[in-house]
């Protein structure tokens, strides 16, 4: 029976049955072959090169008898070296090949059973071998010891067979020869053939190990050997020589610093003392194939006029028109000075506003190439910094792989999401990130694996965040923070129809046309399938549209474009996911509605309270922070302090338990924000007064009553609006934030501004 799976070609390794072997691959088509294994079965045939010295393989230049393997590592050395290990599972014949979309052979192999032989004779030649072995154990670094031991407990004839030839480091050739036997007494006399030999060999090592033990110091040594190698090297007709002045050649052309140059060129001398089979060959190799790969003295021209970059940038987006002004500035400056001592600049605010497409707006605006870094989860600090390249498998940072990806020194590059960066025991990659950012240290940034400066300060670094709460102090203290709120949805239906729409469109191969989306269609998809401060959820609906007019349209190319309607929405996306209406659908006795700003936008949250006999206990739960259940404890004693102004009777707290509770359990909340919304359900609940579901709050309380200042009433603005509220209680000192609010939240929402939680009350309660 046949098996097919991709071809790999050695150039100068046999892989054996029962054998784990480890080889790097380096070709294209073997390359290709070892991903196309991982795809499937992990089943590969592997063969020796018929010729050590060609560099291109077929099937017709291998040996027909090989190794069926399968693989259990592959590690990535450099951008064009795996290292692959493989366990050998049966010798077998290639009978039949076919090329697979010009990238790798697939081969058809078939196991290759040895010929019956007399069983007595194989024996014989099996206990032949192991004697020789026994002769060559006490003087053969290679065959004695523990590897003797381990070799003389086997009994089966082929594992026997296959673990002595890779314990003996033979020229690919001789191990082919054994492979290849027909009968397993023909492969254990050639086994035996290379046991003897070993034995001279090791004889002969140990003399010349004794004389140079005696004869030479370390120097001389050295430089004898080296001279030995060169005569070997001269001896093969390998022509390094010529390779390696190419080499040379290539760096001087590269335009590296000074510095690196002559790094990267003692690097490549190194290199070729070494054989090149070596495993520090092959660091070395990757190490120059990175360095070579950098774009060193790489740096594309700004846009030559600041106009025609504020024009890119006005067109990308719809409004942000501060973010747009600050930016122009902010190019302009960089224009004038080159650069120098610029600040980062951080964009803030909820998924989906734009942060990215603003920042690869600034990369198109000046011409500059567009990098991207997601820094969440970023834990280890050699993610930024790399590792040494003395480790195995090591590679450079990935600030160093986006440099090398952008094919500039100078590009945009976006650092996303800093305030998920954490840090653990392998490090702070803050501190890391730091010296990146640092325009006094990044002009000479060393990554561990370069071991040499680069530098970044050309680079055009912008980061975003979702919430500034978590971004280390050092590094927000270097950023100039820009803040992007969430739209209105007014701003997301133009948005959608200038942007996301001809987007959507042209992404699922349709044209301008195909989909029809009025306004009003917009509007219910943002009501009634979004719930979201950005647009990203919005995108995806259109797209999930667009993506099922392309496959009408893939059936029959004049089919009619397709027009949505309030009518056939939800049969384009599914039932409609939310109601706008408010949580609360009546009135009701202790629950209020209250207000809350979180790092994907505002959000409305129902406070419950409700009371029972008891001895005047506090329960709270909903997974409150500290500060919010101090917060409810303030409410609490606050009404038992008025509480004959509301006509409770004062005795009542000390035979009531209160339980507050915050749905969604499992979310935490924490801050001071929700201090009114509590004391509200409170009071309703002791005076049994339902409280106006059509009313949000948010506000800070005091023991007095007062009521204190909040952050982001615009997106608790939008939240409340979202979910189709009337009146927004807020605190007197907020109402100078209503000047920046937008007019169609103005429009529709009557903010209540108050200094009193009286006055909170009044507005709140029924009948009070
Ligand atoms: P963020 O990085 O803030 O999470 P993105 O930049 O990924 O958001 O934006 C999501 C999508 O919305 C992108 O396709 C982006 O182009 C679009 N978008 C967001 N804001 C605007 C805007 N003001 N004008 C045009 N398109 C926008």
């Amino acid at each position: 029976m046949s098996d097919s799976m991709p071809l790999i070609a050695l150039k100068n390794n046999v892989a054996l049955p029962h054998i784990v072997t480890t080889f790097d691959v380096g070709r294209e088509k073997s390359r290709n072959a070892v991903q196309a294994a991982n795809m499937g079965n992990g089943l590969v045939f592997v063969a020796l090169q018929l010729n050590e010295d060609d560099e291109e393989f077929g099937p017709e230049t291998v040996h027909s008898t090989g190794c069926i393997a399968r693989i259990m590592d592959v590690t990535t050395i450099s951008s064009n070296n795996l290292r692959v290990t493989v366990t050998g599972l049966r010798r077998a014949e290639l009978v039949n090949y076919y090329f697979v979309g010009s990238s790798y052979y697939m081969v058809e192999a078939e196991e290759k059973p040895y010929t019956e032989d007399d069983p007595d004779m194989a024996e014989a030649y099996f206990r032949q071998v192991k004697t020789s072995l026994s002769k060559v154990a006490s003087i053969s670094p290679r065959l004695g010891g523990d590897t003797y031991r381990e070799l003389a407990a086997i009994r089966r004839h082929e594992y026997f067979l296959f673990k002595l030839v890779s314990k003996m480091d033979l020229p690919a050739e001789r191990g082919q020869a054994i492979l290849e036997a027909e009968s397993m007494q023909d492969a254990l006399s050639l086994a035996d053939d290379e046991v003897y030999s070993e034995i001279s060999i090791s004889q002969l090592e140990r003399k010349i190990a004794a004389n140079v033990k005696k004869s030479m110091d370390k120097n001389q040594r050295d430089y004898y050997l080296r001279e030995q190698l060169k005569a070997i090297h001269k001896e093969l007709g390998d022509d390094d020589e010529d390779d390696r002045e190419k080499l040379e050649a290539d760096i001087k052309a590269k335009g590296m610093p000074e510095e690196v140059e002559e790094k990267v060129l003692k690097e490549a001398a190194r290199m070729y003392r070494m054989t090149s089979s070596s495993a520090d060959y092959n660091v070395l190799r990757g190490y120059i194939d990175w360095m070579m790969d950098l774009p060193w003295g790489v740096y594309t021209e700004d846009t030559e006029k600041l106009s025609d970059a504020v024009e890119i940038l006005n067109g990308d987006h719809y409004g942000l028109e501060k973010i747009k002004e600050r930016i122009t500035e902010y190019l302009a400056v960089l224009k004038l000075t080159g650069g120098l001592n610029a600040p980062i600049l951080c964009l803030v605010g909820p998924p989906g506003v734009g942060k990215t497409s603003v920042a690869s707006s600034v990369a198109r605006a000046l011409g500059r190439k567009f990098v991207r870094m997601s820094l969440g989860g970023v834990r280890d600090e050699a993610e930024i910094r790399g590792h040494r390249k003395t480790y195995v498998g090591a590679m450079p940072g990935r600030i160093v792989t986006a440099i090398k990806n952008a094919g500039s020194m100078n590009p945009v590059f976006l650092l996303d999401e800093i305030d998920k960066l954490s840090s653990d025991i392998q490090g702070d990659p803050a501190s890391a990130l730091l010296e990146v950012l640092d325009p006094a240290q990044n002009c000479t940034f060393r990554d561990r694996y370069l071991e040499v400066p680069m530098d970044l300060s050309k680079v055009l670094f912008i980061t975003t965040a979702n919430s500034l709460d978590t971004i280390p102090a050092p590094l927000r203290d270097r950023m100039e923070i820009l803040s992007l709120e969430g739209y209105t949805e007014e701003e997301k239906t133009e948005i959608c129809k200038r942007y996301l729409v001809p987007k959507c469109v042209k992404r699922n191969g349709l044209e301008e046309g195909d989909v029809v989306f009025s306004d009003d269609v917009i509007g219910s998809i943002i009501t009634g399938y979004t719930l979201e401060a950005g647009v990203r959820g919005l995108e995806r609906q259109v797209d999930a549209v667009c993506r099922k007019a392309a496959v009408k349209k893939a059936d029959d190319k004049d089919a009619e474009p397709v027009v949505l309607s309030g009518d056939n929405l939800d049969t384009y996306l599914g039932k409609r996911k939310y109601e706008r209406d408010a949580y609360l659908t009546s009135d009701e006795v202790g629950a209020a509605t209250g207000l809350a700003w979180t790092s994907v936008g505002g959000t409305t949250l129902t406070i419950e309270v409700s009371t029972m006999a008891g001895k005047g206990n506090i329960l709270l739960t909903g997974k409150l922070g500290d500060v919010m259940q101090e917060s409810a404890k303030a409410a609490i004693s606050f009404i038992r302090s008025r509480s004959d102004d509301y006509g409770i009777d004062s005795s009542v707290f000390e035979t009531t338990d209160i339980h507050v509770h915050v749905p969604e359990g499992a979310t935490p909340k924490d801050g001071p924000s929700a201090g009114i919304t509590m004391a509200t359900a409170i009071l309703s609940a002791f005076t049994k007064k339902p409280v106006r579901h059509d009313v949000a709050m948010t506000g800070e309380i005091t023991l007095m009553g007062r009521v204190l200042p909040i952050g982001g009433l615009k997106e608790k603005a939008l939240a409340a609006y979202r979910i189709g509220i009337k009146d927004v209680i807020i605190p007197e000192d907020n109402k100078k934030d209503l000047d920046d609010m937008p007019e169609s939240i103005k429009d529709n929402i009557n903010f209540i501004p108050v200094s009193s939680a009286d006055t909170v009350f009044r507005n709140a309660i029924v009948g009070l």
